[in-house]
């Protein structure tokens, strides 16, 4: 059996490694989980066991990782879809917390407690491409309303 299955990724949560099937699946690609299961009942045993392991048949495996390697790093919304830049449209996304250090985290709590501060700012996301900041209220809807 182990010829016939590759594990390609592992990862610590089940979410996480829901995220990616679906992200595969939907290029056609096979994908199972293992020890999801057990990990779903007792979190704290994920890293004992090597977390969960994403699996695909031997034959996609190259497919399958050319796809990780594509969309793995950069930030996916709830649904799994790939977060683009509003500025440039690049998927190079990575999310960030602004809150870095002491001091950010300081002015963070002022804004806070005056409530000049939304509660979402917390967290930004940044384009590598072109460097644009951004939060998840300037992504524009995915699906346009054609207007032919
Ligand atoms: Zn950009």
């Amino acid at each position: 059996m182990s010829e016939i299955f590759k594990t390609i990724a592992r990862y610590q949560y089940t979410t996480e490694a829901q995220i990616i099937k679906g992200r595969l699946e939907a290029e056609g690609i096979e994908v199972f989980l293992k020890d999801h299961l057990t990990i779903d009942t007792d979190p704290l045993v994920s890293n004992a066991i090597g977390g969960v392991k994403l699996q695909v048949l031997a034959k996609d495996a190259m497919k399958a990782q050319h796809i990780l390697s594509t969309i793995n790093q950069y930030s996916l919304d709830d649904d799994g879809n790939q977060i683009e830049c509003p500025n440039c449209g690049s998927g190079k996304v990575d999310l960030f917390s602004t809150i870095t250090d002491f001091k950010s985290f300081f002015a963070f709590l002022i804004g806070f407690v005056s409530g000049t501060l939304p509660f979402h700012t917390r967290y930004k996301y940044k384009c590598e491409t072109c460097k644009t900041e951004f939060t998840k209220e300037d992504i524009k809807p995915k699906k346009p309303i054609s207007s032919q």
